[in-house]
């Protein structure tokens, strides 16, 4: 086993760099772990091509950004190219990436933890979890594990088809801008995107409604479905995996009749942004405490979920074991100095997973 290091970095997020980039500006000593093959392997896999990276703040942060170098332009640079300016900190900050290598488990007790992956162990005084929240949630259909999309991996694909877009907030509404504007710009492409969510309203953010309004006066064929739910998979005669979705029309017509309009798209032209699930399994496995929302508790977590408890400068239950960034968004409990728990908002942003890598590194560098 390697030298004790002073902290051992999971995930290579703008949360984990940014982390990285204080600690080496601070010359501690640390490790970032990433199970995948680039920097910001998570951005990689769940952006759309091409989308412009929005360096949103939320309402009730004041602070600026805190890490310049991750800062995205104001000029909303494309996803592509933001990746680009993180690789080039990497590259002049010399970050000790460890790539392919996925975190496993925490051995041992404040200040001598063994940090184990799939390649070796590291022995170190903390941890910080930024290890995103990227586990997609299921619409819960037959048949839609083997073909449901969560993301678009070649625009180009879905020129000439009519696609359905599930999901309505701002991943979903990315997608269906994109997907739009593929087909906007390729010749003769008279075929939809259709949007459907589960709910009448859609919770999107400002900078991305502009993108969609944008799309729909150039002219994208976006078509939107309100209150529509996803209902079976049914294979066609042909064989095609295809899923059943519909809109109530109506309230019911007496003795439970109820009127439906429904759609069915084969499978694979179908793209589920329905939210990811958060890490809950990892932190039980970990030892870290988590509290159950019940009664009026939550406003933000539903009923029966289960969110870490963190202290106010992000610290787990377990001395030197912090958690930042995606892994604790939308909302985690807060237990302040006083000992009261409350459910803190945490807003899933590059900009929020950056504050919190401040936050850790400043109690890592006082202790
Ligand atoms: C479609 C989409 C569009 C978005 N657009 C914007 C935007 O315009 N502006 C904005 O501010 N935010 C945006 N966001 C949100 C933003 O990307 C996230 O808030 C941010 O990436 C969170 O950073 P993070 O470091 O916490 O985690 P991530 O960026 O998720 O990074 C986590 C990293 O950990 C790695 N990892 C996971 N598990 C392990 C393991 N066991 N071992 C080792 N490594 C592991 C992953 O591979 C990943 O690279 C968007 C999100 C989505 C999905």
């Amino acid at each position: 086993m390697s030298a004790k290091l002073d902290v051992v970095i999971i995930g290579s997020g703008p949360g984990g760099l940014s982390a990285a980039i204080i600690a080496k500006q601070q010359s501690k000593t640390f490790l970032i772990l990433e199970k995948g093959s680039n920097t910001m392997q998570g951005i990689i896999d769940t952006y759309p091509k091409g989308k412009k990276v929005y360096p949103t703040i939320p309402k009730r942060y004041t602070d600026p950004f805190p890490v310049d170098e991750l800062k995205p332009p104001p000029e909303k640079i494309p996803v592509e190219a933001y990746i680009e300016q993180a690789q080039n900190v990497v590259a002049s900050n010399d970050l000790n990436i460890h790539y392919n290598e996925e975190f496993k488990e925490i051995e041992g007790t404040y200040p001598d933890y063994i940090v184990k992956t799939d390649k070796g162990s590291y022995l170190t005084k903390n941890i910080i979890l930024g290890f995103g929240s990227n586990i997609p949630n299921d619409l819960g259909i037959y048949g839609e594990a083997k073909t449901v999309a969560r993301n678009i991996e070649n625009g180009e694909d879905y020129i000439g088809i009519n696609v359905l877009v599930i999901g309505g907030g701002n991943a979903a509404a990315d997608v269906v801008s994109s997907l739009s504007k593929i087909k906007r710009e390729a010749k003769d492409d008279d075929t939809s995107v259709y949007w459907a969510n589960i709910r009448e309203t859609f919770e999107i953010n400002k900078d991305t409604a502009r993108d969609l309004g944008e799309e729909v006066l150039l002219g994208g064929h976006i078509k939107i479905l309100q209150k529509a739910i996803p209902k079976i998979g049914e294979v066609d005669a042909d064989g095609i995996d295809r899923l059943y979705i519909h809109q109530t029309t109506s309230s019911s017509q007496g003795n439970d009749l109820y009127l439906y309009q429904g759609m069915s798209f084969p499978m694979k032209n179908v793209i589920a942004c329905i939210g990811t699930h958060g890490p809950s399994a990892i932190f039980d496995a970990l030892n870290l405490q988590q509290i159950t929302c019940t009664g009026a508790i939550c406003k933000i977590a539903k009923e029966g979920e289960r969110l870490l408890m963190l202290s106010d400068y992000l610290e787990t239950n377990r001395d030197g074991i912090f958690a930042i960034g995606g892994a604790i968004s939308p909302s985690y409990m807060e237990i302040g100095s006083d000992g009261m728990i409350k459910e803190k908002k945490h807003s899933n942003l590059i900009y929020t997973a950056v504050v919190d890598a401040r936050k850790v590194m400043d109690k890592i560098l006082e202790s």
